[in-house]
């Protein structure tokens, strides 16, 4: 049995002030729900620790990113100990933005996805098509190569301890959201890649998820939760989604 899982995005959004107000909100929000989903926190490094010191119970912390090395002369990059100094119990690796943006090849995502294994952190591993990439029919091709690179590794069961997100990415900021068929479709597909590990490793849908469309996509049988990214920065849309997840 595998439990849901929701995990807020906070991008790099906000001010310290915002953090501690969002925090707050969704503490009471939260407090006054009966949502039983685990919910994940993942702010910008800034704000870990002022996060971390909020979390305990259903409540963890994650980072939006890592760096591969474990120590060493790498201006600006945080180490998987250095996250895991600060609380934090995931990671997301290989967000489509850090993909895009930053020239993030799928070997290095699987490196980084090492890197947090390795240390004791619970990777988000993210993979997607672009708008272009389903067109062509490519979508399943997209998701196999970004899974393989992990598998590449050779990593000792390297589905355990991780969580799999799936993002469409002309889905992920666009208002757009996958059908719940189509979004079923894929996590199937990714259950059945990940062996034997498919059955207990979590998979979240992410692109565009609101409190509007969380309750239909949580009701798909491989889908266990969302990575959210601006509804998470709205208290009340968010603990709506975390509910929705126990549905
Ligand atoms: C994301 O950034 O991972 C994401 C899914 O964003 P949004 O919910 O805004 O589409």
């Amino acid at each position: 049995m595998r439990t849901s899982l929701v995990a807020a995005n906070w991008k790099m959004h906000g001010t310290q002030a915002f953090a501690r107000q969002l925090l707050a909100d969704l503490d009471k929000g939260l407090a006054s729900s009966n949502c039983s989903a685990q919910v994940l926190i993942c702010p910008p490094f800034p704000y870990l620790s002022l996060v971390g010191e909020a979390v305990g119970g259903n409540l963890a912390l994650g980072a939006q990113n890592l760096s591969e090395h474990a120590s060493g002369a790498y201006t600006g990059e945080v180490s998987a100990e250095m996250l895991l100094d600060c609380g934090a119990r995931y990671v997301i690796v290989g967000h489509s933005e850090r993909r895009s943006l930053y020239g993030e090849s799928s070997q290095l995502v699987a490196e980084k996805y090492a890197a947090a294994k390795q240390s004791g952190l619970i990777p988000i591993l993210c993979v997607g098509e672009s708008l272009e990439q389903r067109e062509a029919g490519k979508t399943l091709d997209v998701v196999a190569e970004q899974l393989a690179a992990v598998t590449e590794l050779a990593l000792a069961n390297p589905w355990q301890d991780a969580v799999i997100a799936y993002e469409p990415v002309w889905a992920i900021g666009t208002g757009k959201t996958a059908t719940p068929e189509q979004a079923q479709d894929v996590h199937r597909f990714i259950r059945e890649q990940l062996g034997e590990a498919g059955a207990v490793t979590q998979i979240l849908y992410g692109g565009s998820v609101k409190a509007n469309n969380a309750v239909e996509l949580f009701a798909q049988p491989d889908i266990d939760g969302a990575l959210v990214g601006g509804a998470s920065l709205k208290a009340e849309e968010f603990v709506s989604i975390c509910c929705a997840a126990n549905e």
